[in-house]
This record gives C-alpha cells, sequence and structure tokens, in this order.
C-alpha cells in the first residue's frame, strides 16, 4: 500500500498553533502516515517583502514541532538556492521516496488560489494532491481552479479543509509583537520565547 505523506508548505514566519492544529486534522481527516513543514527559504510571491531569515523561521518549525512523533521537518528548500519552487521539492521528494509514496501538499486556500501562477503548476498538481485550509474571508475557489486545469483534474487532486482554527496568522503575531501585544497561545510557549530572544518582528 502507498504510504500517504503530508508537506505542509508556508514560509511559517512565524509557525503558529493554527498550522499545528490544521496540520494534526489534515492527517487524522486523510489518513496520513506523516506530515513534514517544509519552510520555503525564498517564498517565490514574496520577493519583496520582508521575510524573518530562513534560520530563525526553520529552529522555530522544528521546536514547534517536537513533540509529535508523527511530525518531521524538512530543509530541502532551504538547502537549495534560487527561489523555493514546489515542483522541484515535489521531484526530490518523489525520488527520495520512490513510487510507493503518495503526496499531500498542504496550505493555505489564498496560496492554492493563485496556482495558476506557479512553476509548472499543471504538473505540480498532477503530482500530488493539494489539500486547501480555507479560513474566514477567504474560501477556496474551485470555479477558477476548475476553469484553469480542468474540471476532473480538480475534483481528483484538490481537496478542502474547513479550518476556523486558522484565523489565527502569522501576519496578525507579527503586529501583535511589533505593538507590544501578547501572543500567548497563538504560538506554542518555545516559540514564543524564541521570537522574544531573538528580537524578531519587534
Ligand atoms: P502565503 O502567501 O504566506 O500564505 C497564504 C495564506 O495561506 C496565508 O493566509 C497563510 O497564513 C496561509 N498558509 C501558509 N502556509 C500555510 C499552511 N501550511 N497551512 C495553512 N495555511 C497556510 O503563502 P506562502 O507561505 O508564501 O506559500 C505557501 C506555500 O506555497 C509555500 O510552500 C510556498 O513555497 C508555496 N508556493 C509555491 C509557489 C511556486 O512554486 N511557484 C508559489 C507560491 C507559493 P499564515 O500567514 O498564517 O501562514
Amino acid at each position: 500500500m502507498k504510504q500517504k505523506i503530508g508537506l505542509m508548505g508556508g514560509t511559517f514566519d512565524p509557525i503558529h498553533t493554527g498550522h499545528l492544529l490544521t496540520a494534526e486534522a489534515v492527517r487524522e481527516q486523510f489518513g496520513l502516515q506523516r506530515v513534514i513543514f517544509i519552510p520555503a527559504a525564498q517564498p517565490p510571491h514574496k520577493q519583496g517583502r520582508k521575510v524573518a531569515p530562513a534560520y530563525d523561521r526553520l529552529i522555530m518549525t522544528e521546536i514547534a514541532v517536537a513533540g509529535n512523533p508523527c511530525f518531521g521537518v524538512s530543509r530541502i528548500e532551504l538547502q537549495r538556492s534560487g527561489p523555493s519552487y514546489s515542483v522541484d521539492t515535489l521531484r526530490e521528494l518523489q525520488q527520495a521516496h520512490g513510487q510507493e509514496a503518495e503526496f499531500y501538499f498542504i496550505t493555505g486556500a489564498d496560496a492554492i488560489n493563485e496556482l495558476s501562477t506557479w512553476h509548472e503548476a499543471q504538473h505540480l498538481l498532477e503530482i500530488c494532491h493539494f489539500i486547501a485550509a480555507t479560513r474566514q474571508g477567504c474560501a477556496l475557489d474551485l470555479p477558477r481552479l476548475r476553469r484553469e486545469f480542468g474540471e476532473s483534474l480538480v475534483s481528483s487532486h484538490v481537496h478542502e479543509l474547513p479550518t476556523p482554527e486558522l484565523e489565527i496568522s502569522s501576519t496578525d503575531i507579527r503586529r501583535r509583537v511589533q505593538e507590544g501585544r501578547s501572543i500567548k497561545y497563538l504560538v506554542t510557549a518555545e516559540v514564543e520565547a524564541y521570537i522574544y530572544k531573538e528580537g524578531l518582528y519587534s
């Protein structure tokens, strides 16, 4: 039987409890053996915006997932130079795992709505499943995806997961730190301590 592996792709600037709850919900609902968090080194769509150093985002991700034996972190995108194209990541992982692995790429619905702008998007959608975490004010635009990629590919490879937990957002957390407001319980205690110790977002 094929091994089902979740790939939690994101900037994780910073990783928060919404990401963790989503990954665990997907793991359970889709019967995944494990979920690998993949911090993007250089997010392709964020060439203009200032993002915390990749090393800090990696460490925060590692300490956040440490308590869950089904979770892991991959440095695959941090070890590659240039923009973090998901299709390159998938190719590398397919080579490493062979034919017996089936991949589920988990990310926010807003990111998946823009899938047609991703590098080699059609091929990417053919070689892995996408799980779109939706939250209030950000629905998955299925009509758009069907127009762009065709009805049958979208219905077999794009799945929606409503995640009210994702009312928590990295943008809000960065803003809270800057304004001196509490981020307790929005991130794990270890990530909170790391943010303050390293002076991130202030
Ligand atoms: P983003 O624009 O920062 O995030 C879009 C939305 O999705 C935000 O609301 C974000 O919330 C949420 N989100 C991000 N990662 C999530 C996750 N794993 N689970 C649930 N929600 C998530 O998106 P991004 O981080 O730049 O990109 C997301 C992933 O798509 C990355 O792995 C990136 O490499 C990939 N991507 C690839 C290409 C390409 O190959 N050309 C292009 C674009 C994106 P928070 O801010 O709270 O996380």
